[in-house]
């Protein structure tokens, strides 16, 4: 089993991309691999192991692979950039697992490109440990996502806020297709290689949807329906993105761009992490609105494919973005409702899910779902000690457990994370990796792997004294 590459990217996307190579990292070092992942792409992970210093911290470029730097267009906090691109990241190629799956492998941090504008091009380890944290949090809690094969330190010093260790990730993505590469080409006019990137999308993701007459609609509603049940998904576990940009949401419907995310702790539909995100435009309540919007520029840059009458194009699109809210709607209630182990349908599903969320304001977001399993068994002690006040819960319980059927803790226990990565543990493990100690980030990750165990010290929300909890952006 060796790395072999099979790069599509460049055969069939002329146009989407500049050839060039990784900065080359001075002292390389393999600080995470994730073997589990190599094993499941079918890759040695002993091989892995014994050149992913030089590998994945672009000292060395592997056999096969044509590192590109991607360009891409996006709508960043509302405002259009016809030209992003990667401007700190190398997409080495494309590998093959045994199951005949397509992934894109990249490296992020891995110096300058020619979309780097003002930036250095590089990373540091606190960050890139930050998204194997994260993502692979994700992955186990059976969210879509982007996942962390490697990360190698450069030996490199990188300024940010004063001298840090120069890391990079190497990330595996189904690919890094973005709403941005579609808006890319559409705002150049470049019809004809819109249309070809439309094939190539449907082809990749959606390869059930190839033969459909209009391509581009056909593409258009696989995305939306991946992309309602992923924010969907977001929303029940607390999860808050923070740059849902056009450049940020993948066409493939995984996770992408792991910045400054974050889990909510105590309830509050509005919270926001980011320091730039001072309107709360990428707020947790927000997400599902902001989906709505970044899906109707994706329908913009789709229009000149829906149909050559224009005028028919636009109206086409306008009826697809009117039924968006009613599918992300469906796709919440299906997730919330497996949060409150219920089973079926039922007309006051919706109401109760609403009360729900205006009784639990203030109290933690994870724990109380995960102690409704006791409160489903008759047993409120875990449950009320996460509340100041207790009463509008006392009138909400009595209408769920009317709704319950036997089993109905069970699920709720396979649907409710006991650990989630809280911020002060992820925070205590970056900074002791920083300082060269990986034991924490070590046990942090296997806590986040395996989010259903109760392994109480990472089960409880922040002490008072950590927070208000801010996070940045490519940091
Ligand atoms: P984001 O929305 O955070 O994914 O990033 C927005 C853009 O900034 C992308 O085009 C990134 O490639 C670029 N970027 C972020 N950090 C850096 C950096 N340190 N150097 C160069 N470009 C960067
Ligand atoms: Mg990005």
């Amino acid at each position: 089993m060796i790395l072999r590459f099979d790069n599509s990217w460049v055969r069939d996307l002329p146009g989407t991309f500049l050839r060039l190579d990784p900065d080359p990292a001075p002292s390389p070092a393999l600080v995470f691999l994730n073997r589990p992942l190599a094993v499941g792409l079918g890759l040695d992970p002993d091989l892995l192991a014994d050149k992913g210093a030089g590998w994945f911290s672009g000292a060395e470029v592997p056999p096969g692979a044509e590192p590109i730097a991607l360009a891409y267009a996006g709508h960043q906090f509302g405002g259009f950039s016809p030209s992003l691109g990667d401007g700190r990241a190398h997409l080495l190629g494309e590998v093959i697992g045994p199951d005949g799956r397509r992934w894109d492998l990249q490296l992020k941090g891995s110096g300058r490109t020619p979309f780097s504008r003002g930036g250095d091009g590089k990373a540091v380890l606190g960050p890139m440990l930050r998204e194997v944290l994260v993502s692979e949090a994700m992955a186990a809690l059976g969210v879509p996502t982007t996942r962390a094969l490697a990360v190698a330190t450069t030996g490199e010093a990188v300024w940010r806020e004063g001298r840090q260790p120069g890391a990079v990730l190497a990330r595996v993505a189904a690919s890094h297709l973005r709403v941005g590469t579609f808006q890319f080409f559409a705002a150049r006019g470049e019809t004809e290689k819109l249309a070809a990137l439309t094939a190539h999308a449907l082809a990749r993701h959606f390869p059930e949807a190839a033969g459909a007459a209009t391509p581009a609609l056909a593409l258009f509603d696989a995305v939306t329906a991946r992309q309602c049940r992923l924010i969907a998904q977001w929303m029940g576990l607390g999860f808050i993105h923070g740059v849902m940009n056009t450049d940020n949401m993948a066409i493939s419907g995984e996770t992408l761009d792991y910045g400054p995310c974050a889990f909510m702790e105590g309830f509050a539909p509005g919270t926001v992490f980011s320091s730039i995100d001072r309107q709360g435009r990428y707020a947790w309540a927000n997400q599902p609105a902001i989906l709505g919007w970044n899906l109707a520029r994706l329908a913009e840059a789709l229009v000149p494919l829906i149909d050559p009458d224009g005028e028919r194009a636009v109206a086409v699109a306008n009826d697809r973005l009117g039924g968006i809210a009613a599918l992300y709607r469906a796709e919440w209630l299906a997730v919330m409702r497996g949060k409150l182990g219920l089973l079926g349908e039922a007309a006051e599903d919706a109401a109760l899910v609403d009360d729900l969320l205006a009784a639990i304001e203030g109290a933690d977001w994870t724990l109380t779902f995960r102690r409704l399993a006791g409160a489903a068994e008759g047993d409120l002690s875990a449950l009320r000690p996460l509340f100041d006040s207790f009463a509008a819960m006392e009138a909400w319980l009595p209408r769920w457990q009317a709704r319950l059927s036997p089993g109905a803790a069970a699920r709720i226990r396979a649907a409710n994370p006991a650990v989630i990565p809280r911020n002060h543990r992820v925070e205590e493990a970056l900074e002791a990796a920083t300082a060269g100690d990986l034991a924490p980030f070590e046990a942090l990750l296997q806590a986040v792997r395996e989010p259903f165990v109760e392994r109480e010290p990472y089960m409880l929300p922040a002490p008072s004294g950590f927070g208000p909890y801010v996070t940045f952006c490519g940091t």
